[in-house]
């Protein structure tokens, strides 16, 4: 593990690979109770789930107050956490067996500053409580880029950073130009990275909040996804 990974530039120390250990361990013992994830193999995990999720640490300011947007089974959130000890985050998780997962993992992986809040992305970003609270919001796997920036860009404080994690990304960024406009966002950098083995490629799209979201944004009542920006 330590290899595969250091050749994405990311240290593992024995600590950390036994926390990464550990957490395929949870991933297997609760995907018989409810469905996690298709991907079971170990080496599969370890680059499909762990390396591609700690593949954007980088992107990630120094202790940064972070936000995930549909976490499942806490991916990008917890490899990146385990990984970025210094990150804070708050993972946001629409179905409940999802959440009470999430906090079971948390719970047994020691890991501070992690807190799940089970809830929709569309109402909690209008909450004063969470709007423009983050320094850097992530998703991956959750919606096609104009749904998600929707979805995320009102958490994110403006300068902060929106760090989506992708397959494919340049159509889909084109399809987001009137969203990512519309809500006060800026791309500042598109990242490829090939996993190891075959395994896929993944683009990190890095972007900046340049100016507030209008109140307007997210519309709520399932418009995100019906009628896109
Ligand atoms: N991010 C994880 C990953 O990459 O493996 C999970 C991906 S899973 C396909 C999408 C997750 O996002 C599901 O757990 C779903 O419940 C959650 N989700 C979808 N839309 C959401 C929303 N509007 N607010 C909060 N969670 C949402």
């Amino acid at each position: 593990m330590k290899e595969t990974f250091a050749r994405y530039g990311i240290k593992l120390s024995d600590d950390k690979i036994e926390k990464l250990k550990y957490f395929g361990e949870i991933i297997k013992e609760y995907n018989c109770k409810i469905n996690l994830t298709s991907v079971v193999d170990d080496r599969e995990v370890l680059i499909k789930h762990f390396l591609d999720s700690a593949i954007g640490e980088k992107f990630f300011p120094i202790g940064a107050n972070c936000c995930e947007v549909g976490s499942g089974g806490g991916f990008p959130s917890l490899p990146l956490k385990i990984v970025r000890e210094d990150l804070r985050f708050t993972l946001i998780e629409a179905t409940g067996k999802k959440c009470e997962y999430l906090k079971y993992a948390v719970k047994e992986l020691s890991l501070d500053n992690v807190l799940v809040v089970c809830g929709r992305a569309e109402e909690l970003g209008k909450d004063k409580n969470y709007r423009e609270k983050f320094d850097a919001v992530t998703a991956r796997a959750v919606a096609k880029m104009n749904v998600l920036c929707e979805y995320c860009a009102p958490f994110i404080k403006v300068n902060g950073k929106f760090i989506a994690y992708k397959g494919e990304a340049a159509e889909e960024l084109k399809e987001a130009e009137n969203a990512v406009k519309t809500l006060g966002l800026t791309i500042e950098s598109v990242n490829c990275f090939d996993l190891p083995d075959g395994m896929g490629k993944r683009n990190i799209i890095v972007m900046e909040k340049i100016k507030n979201t209008p109140a307007a944004y997210p519309r709520g009542n399932g418009k995100e996804r019906k009628k896109p920006l």
